[in-house]
């Protein structure tokens, strides 16, 4: 990272602003301190500022991901039995930073990042996209995240001792509920995640079950409202999915296995489903040889053959779609394959839409994150190439993205910023 310029300017850009179907330019977008202070036609006239010429790149707001886990360093869950914490984050920091090197500015953690992790990030202490987090997930007694083995009888463990329970928090009943997410709104949660439904990877439990009373799932959905936050589910069923947004749930994951109706009712309910196709397409690739067992691998390609169709449904119901990627372990390096995955089906606008002013809502950050615009928080990156007409340009390892900048800052420049002494040119002499 370099140090903080007073104002800096991107020049000759074409712009997707977040919002738009199309490309706007050239424009100059000038930023100062952290924040971008104006989106100009043509040319900007700024005296003394670092200026960055784009020349007739892409620029576009840094990408978010709805759907991370940052301390997820093991693909096979229990292997986080016999981790640390401490060995954990150790893990963890290279997997954060390749986030930010692919161009996500902003994450949202859905299960095992804490506040601590966050504020290492706000604070420059670890390279990595700014971090939205809920604690651990909540999860019933042998629900999708109760890793315990059936061979284990206790309920309560030393919570943080093994990487496990930085992830799941046992929860059961109404009252319990209550106090739990008090609980980790007191710590600062900016969301809770509720496990509501079986999963891919858990031992116990089937993809089709629903977990939760709903009861307990409006609990946590008021409880979450009073504090100005909100509630996450992980669901992939049809029943599970209904309870969840029927019940005040704002995001659903996964949402594989859903019918055309319950695409419908999450539009209705003002929900929004968060797709993480990339995870089982290349888990499925890769699971035999990293330890899944068979039952999780059967899971695994059930629900992955329904991910296409579930797009198709929310596609033609016109149901809210944020952008995630939910990539344990080793499978991390491919979090923007997510974009090659989802233009089966959409058009490469929808899906940047996602990735940026969606995923700003679903964080509560509209107009502040997702979009370029007077006001916002300077988190872009320019692109070699039109990602509207060729979405995979943001595959990889972001090759084909030469600059980002996070929060004003510049943290990558691979075209070469200079610095301008007077006023370098006149405003409208394009
Ligand atoms: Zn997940």
């Amino acid at each position: 990272m370099t140090d903080q310029p007073a104002v800096t300017v991107l020049c000759n850009a074409l712009l997707f602003d977040g919002l738009s179907d199309q490309l706007r330019g050239p424009v100059d977008v000038v930023l100062e301190g952290q924040t971008i202070k104006e989106v100009v036609d043509g040319r900007a006239s700024v005296p003394d500022a670092v200026e960055i010429d784009v020349a007739g790149r892409t620029l576009m707001p840094g990408l978010i991901d709805a759907h991370v886990h940052l301390m997820a360093v093991h693909l096979v869950a229990s292997k986080n039995l016999d981790t640390p914490l401490t060995l954990m984050t150790a893990k963890a920091l290279p997997r954060i930073r390749n986030m930010l090197e692919r161009g996500f500015t902003t994450i949202r953690d859905v299960a095992g990042a804490d506040f601590g992790i966050r504020e290492a990030l706000a604070t420059g202490l670890i390279a990595g996209p700014r971090a939205f987090i809920g604690g651990p997930g909540f999860t019933q007694t042998g629900g999708h995240a109760d890793h315990r083995r059936k061979t284990d009888s206790v309920r309560e463990r030393d919570r943080n001792a093994n990487g496990v329970d930085n992830f799941a928090r046992l929860v059961d009943g109404p009252n319990e509920m209550r106090i739990a997410v008090r609980d980790e709104l007191r710590k600062g949660a900016d969301h809770i995640k509720l496990m509501a439904g079986g999963g891919v990877g858990s031992p116990h439990d089937n993809i089709d079950d629903y977990q939760f009373s709903e009861e307990e799932i409006r609990i946590a959905c008021d409880e979450a409202a009073m504090r100005q936050r909100y509630v996450c589910a992980h669901t992939y069923g049809s029943v599970a999915v209904q309870r969840a947004v029927r019940n005040g749930v704002r995001t659903v994951e996964h949402c594989n296995l859903i019918d055309a109706e319950t695409a419908a009712v999450v539009r209705d309910c003002n929900s929004f489903v968060v797709p993480t196709l990339v995870c089982y397409e290349i888990t499925e690739k890769h699971g035999d040889d990293l330890g899944l067992s068979p039952f999780v691998m059967e899971k695994l390609r059930y629900v992955n053959d329904a991910g296409i169709k579930m797009l198709d449904l929310c596609e033609a119901a016109g149901t809210p779609m944020g952008f995630g990627t939910d990539l344990m372990g080793e499978m991390e390096y491919a979090q923007s394959y997510e974009f090659v995955i989802r233009a089966r089906v959409q058009k490469p606008v929808d899906i940047l839409r996602s990735a940026t002013s969606i995923n700003a809502e679903i964080l509560q950050q509209s107009g502040k994150l997702g979009v370029v615009a007077a006001g916002a928080v300077a988190d872009l990156i320019v692109v070699d190439g039109n990602p509207l007409e060729d979405i995979a340009l943001l595959d990889g390892q972001g090759e084909n993205i030469p600059v980002i900048l996070q929060n004003g800052r510049i943290y990558r420049d691979r075209i070469g910023a200079t610095q301008k002494d007077g006023a370098s040119h006149a405003k409208g002499a394009n």
